[in-house]
This record gives structure tokens, C-alpha cells and sequence, in this order.
């Protein structure tokens, strides 16, 4: 949508095509809490974002900043400084402003109290540089570009699935188009495309040819029309294969949640309170370190080390002290959870565990746990423990207080990581490194930006500054200023 308004600026004529039917349309993004992390350099860069802030809300709050530096430390942290440095420095310098042009285009924003802020001395304190949503999170979000196309003249059609890229040699010129109601396929000309189809997560049988062994077992947390579709029309239009092909962005997930995501649940079937608790597989062992950072920084990779336990799945256990403080997810109606008076009922209730060595680490945990370090949600608190296997770096609270809760979790994976190549300004490269004439890409339909990890909030500020930037680009191309 953010190419498709993008290149309308341009002065081009744009058509989008959604393979999905109206009412499941938006892919991932509709899927999302709408979470979008952003550079700002204080809170008047909020306040553009979101004019409706209050003078009140403003007092009561300490929004702290996320500088370009924070944003390209996090990101070379994350990706073990494989991300790419030319998109990378795109993502980072153009996030703000872009963000701007979206709240331009009618997109409102709102700061993420509930979740990305504590309150500590009667002030709310934002924490891990990720500060605003979109209004009504990922469906608003889309309703809102939706709305903005509409506004500027963009047609959108529906059940349309794009099935391979006209082509020759003088590059691309449309595409042959699937049409779900008609039953018929047609070929649409262009002068530009700008593939925007998402990754290859709902494919298991790419899932398992490119991310392994197991990975047709894990859960897809978002769309099901996200199948490679772009990718691999791309690349059989020449493009370059391009980023982490084996990586991908994957959580621990409700153990039942259906195959594919539920746009009525959202992304609440996800279970992110664990870095306060503790997690148990089925040999009745902790396998990771819950606490190594906070949520945003360690919830994308820990999916796939979840697959890799027995059984993929694992339990997450908490205490009385902190059943409170879980975030509101843990209590949706779908929601696998046990529920126990003594640890002794819990490890009879915990489906698939080995209950005794269950009990035993749970004693040897507790007992590791430096109880002179006091726990502290709002920063990394450094309340460990000594001598286990696995320690705890933060947040490490003894499990010894009833009742016990515990949420059984798999793998859901969220998106690919692989893709193709694109350049600065998002046109496709070939496999010689030479730009195809029109054919553009963005979103999670490009590689390069993330390997293993992903600082939370970046997909869907990658979508909107690739998104910009190709539609810009293919808009020139198609009004023949390029
Ligand atoms: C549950 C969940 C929660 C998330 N939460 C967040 C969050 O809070 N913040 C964040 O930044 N990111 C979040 N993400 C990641 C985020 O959704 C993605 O990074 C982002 O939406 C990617 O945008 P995109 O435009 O590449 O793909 P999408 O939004 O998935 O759009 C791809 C579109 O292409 C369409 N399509 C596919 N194949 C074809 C075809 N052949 N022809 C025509 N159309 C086709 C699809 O139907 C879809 O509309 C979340 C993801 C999930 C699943």
C-alpha cells in the first residue's frame, strides 16, 4: 500500500493486487499490533506522530529517545552486523520521516503505554526503543491505507493472485493474474511492478527446503496467503537471490493455536512474559536463557529454538508473584494453560513433561537465584542465577510461591528472512548485480535487512521506507522519469 501511494505521487497510474478476498486482505500487516519502531530524537517527534497527545499524557511521561545510533546498534547487534549497510542505513534514516509521510496520508499513531511502558514513580517510562502503534494496530493500520488509496484513485482488486511476471528481455512489463471468483487468469500490462508479497512462511514445503528439517511442523502466526509467491516469480524473472535464506522470525506460540493466524485473535496466541518466568521442555528441562535481554530483543529467535526441543513445545512457568504482572494475552479464552496449588500438582498437569526431572529443576533453579539482587522489570536487573546448566542473566524469580500457572508453547513463525536483491532505490537486481528493468520490490519480499534476529517493530517500518522508496521509483519509471 505504501508503494502503491508512493507511486501515485509520481503521477503513474497504479493498480494493487491482493491475492486474498476483501475480508482477509492486508497480509501480516493486518495481523500485527501495529507496533512500528521509529527514530525520534525526543518527544516533540512524538508529538508529530501523534498530535492527539495531551499536555497531561506528555507530563506524565518520560518517552526517553531512539536515536539513529540505537536504532543501527540494535540492528547490527541483532543480525550479528550481517544486515545489509545500504538498507540498513535506509530502514535507519529514513524511518522517521516516512512515518510522517504515512501520518500524511491519514495514518494515525498512538504511544504503546500498555506494553512498552512501566510506571515508575507515578511516571511512565518507555523501555526498548519502541514507543508508537498504529491506531486499531495492524487492521487499522491497513484500513487506513486502504482508505488513503481509495482517496487517491488506486483501484485495489481483490482474489487477484499475481502468478508470474511478464518478461523479456527489456525486463518486465506486467503480469498474468489469477482471478479467484472468475475462476479465469489474465494478463495485465504494466510499465512497472513492484512485488510486495511477503516472505515464504505459509509454504511448508519451502519452510522445509530452505529453513530445514521440522520447519513444516512449526504454526504460521499470520497470513495464509503469504507463499513465496513473489520470491519465486522474481526469480524467475532473473532476480538475485539474496539475504538469510535459512533464517526466519519465530516465536513461542499458543501449543493449539490453529494451523494459520486468526485475524480475530490477532497475534494474542503469542506468549511473551516468559523472560519473567521460566521455560520447560519436555525432558522436564530448562533449555534457554529467558532473561539473556528484553522481549523485544530475544522473543524472534527463541521460536525456533522451541522447534528444536522434543515434541517442539515447551511449557512456560510462573508463580504467584508474577500471574499479575502477565501481559494480556495470557488471558484470551484460547489460551493452553494449567493451572495448580503446589508444584507437585502442576508437574501432573504439565501435558508431555517428564514431571520429576520437572520438580528437580525447578528446586535447582530456585536455589541458584541471587535473591540479593533486586528484581526490576524496567531494566535489565542483573538478577541471575550461579551454576546452572542454562543460567538466568535477569529478571530471575524463584518459582516457590501458589498458585503456579504454565502456557504450553510452540514454534509460530512470522515471517522469512530470505529474498531477493534489491538496490538503494528498490529495484530488482539480476543475478549479474544489474537492475531489471521494472521490477521493484520491499517488504518481506527482499533479503538482506535481517539475519537471525530482529529488533521488534522493524518489519513494519521496513515495509513502509522499502514500500516508499520502490513505489517512488517505479512510479518515475512508469511516467518515463526514471
Ligand atoms: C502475528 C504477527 C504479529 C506481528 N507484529 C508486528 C508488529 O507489531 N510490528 C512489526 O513491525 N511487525 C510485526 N509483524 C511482522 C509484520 O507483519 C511484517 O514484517 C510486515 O507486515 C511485512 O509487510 P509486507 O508488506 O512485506 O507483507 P504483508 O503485509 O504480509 O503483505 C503481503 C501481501 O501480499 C499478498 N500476496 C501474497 N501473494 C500474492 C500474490 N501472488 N498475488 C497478489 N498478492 C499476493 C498477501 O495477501 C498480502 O496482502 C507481525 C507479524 C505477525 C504474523
Amino acid at each position: 500500500m505504501c508503494a502503491a501511494l508512493s507511486a501515485r505521487e509520481q503521477g503513474a497510474s497504479v493498480l494493487v493486487l491482493e491475492r486474498a478476498p476483501k475480508e482477509e486482505a492486508g497480509g501480516n500487516s493486518a495481523f500485527t499490533a501495529g507496533n512500528i519502531r521509529t527514530v525520534f530524537n525526543g518527544v516533540d517527534d512524538i508529538r508529530a506522530l501523534c498530535p492527539d497527545l495531551s499536555d497531561d499524557e506528555v507530563a506524565m511521561t518520560d518517552f526517553g529517545t531512539y536515536t539513529e545510533d540505537q536504532f543501527y546498534d540494535d540492528m547490527g547487534r541483532l543480525t550479528e552486523y550481517k544486515t545489509d549497510p545500504d538498507m540498513c542505513e535506509l530502514l535507519v534514516t529514513r524511518s522517521l520521516d516516512t512515518m510522517k509521510w504515512m501520518r500524511g496520508k491519514g495514518v494515525r499513531f498512538l504511544p504503546i503505554y500498555g506494553k512498552q511502558a512501566f510506571k515508575i514513580d507515578g511516571k511512565f517510562k518507555f523501555w526498548g526503543g519502541l514507543v508508537v502503534s498504529a491506531w486499531g494496530g495492524g487492521p487499522g493500520l491497513v484500513e487506513a491505507l486502504t482508505e488513503a488509496c481509495a482517496k487517491n484513485d488506486i483501484k485495489v482488486m481483490y482474489g487477484a493472485r499475481a502468478t508470474s511476471l511478464i518478461h523479456d528481455d527489456e525486463g518486465v512489463h506486467g503480469a498474468r493474474v489469477r482471478l479467484r471468483e472468475e475462476g479465469k487468469t489474465i494478463s495485465i500490462a504494466a510499465r512497472a511492478v513492484v512485488m510486495a508479497a511477503g516472505g515464504f512462511q505459509a509454504n511448508p514445503e519451502m519452510r522445509t527446503r530452505y529453513l530445514g528439517p521440522g520447519w513444516d511442523l512449526a504454526k504460521v502466526r499470520g497470513t495464509r496467503f503469504n507463499t513465496g509467491d513473489g520470491i519465486n516469480m522474481a526469480l524467475a524473472a532473473g532476480a538475485r537471490p539474496y539475504g538469510n535464506w535459512s533464517g526466519c522470525h519465530a516465536v513461542g506460540w499458543d501449543y493449539n493455536a490453529p494451523e494459520f493466524g486468526d485475524l480475530d485473535v490477532g497475534d494474542n496466541f503469542q506468549k511473551h512474559s516468559y523472560p519473567w518466568g521460566v521455560m520447560i521442555n519436555a525432558d522436564g528441562k530448562r533449555f534457554v536463557d529467558e532473561g539473556y535481554d528484553f522481549r523485544n530483543y530475544t522473543y524472534a529467535k527463541y521460536g525456533r529454538i522451541i522447534l528444536e526441543q522434543p515434541k517442539q513445545m515447551a511449557w512456560q512457568v510462573f508463580d504467584n508473584k508474577i500471574i499479575p504482572a502477565l501481559r494480556d494475552e495470557y488471558r484470551i479464552r484460547q489460551v493452553t494453560k494449567v493451572r495448580a496449588n503446589t508444584l507437585e500438582e502442576l508437574a501432573e498437569k504439565l501435558e508431555g513433561v517428564d514431571g520429576k526431572q520437572f520438580l528437580r529443576e525447578i528446586k535447582a533453579y530456585n536455589a541458584a537465584v541471587r535473591q540479593d539482587i533486586p528484581y526490576n522489570p524496567n531494566i535489565k536487573d542483573g538478577r541471575c542465577t550461579e551454576g546452572l546448566a542454562v543460567d538466568k542473566t535477569n529478571w530471575a524469580n524463584t518459582i516457590d510461591e501458589a498458585p503456579f500457572e504454565a502456557y504450553q508453547t510452540t514454534c509460530g513463525v512470522t515471517f522469512t528472512f530470505g529474498g531477493i536483491r534489491i538496490n538503494t532505490k528498490g529495484q530488482a537486481m539480476d543475478t549479474e548485480e544489474v537492475e531489471i528493468p521494472g521490477l521493484y520490490a520491499a517488504g518481506e519480499n527482499v533479503g538482506g535487512l535481517f539475519w537471525f534476529n530482529y529488533p521488534g517493530g522493524t518489519g513494519l517500518m521496513a515495509g513502509a521506507v522499502f514500500g516508499k522508496i520502490a513505489g517512488e521509483s517505479a512510479g518515475k519509471a512508469a511516467v518515463g522519469n526514471s
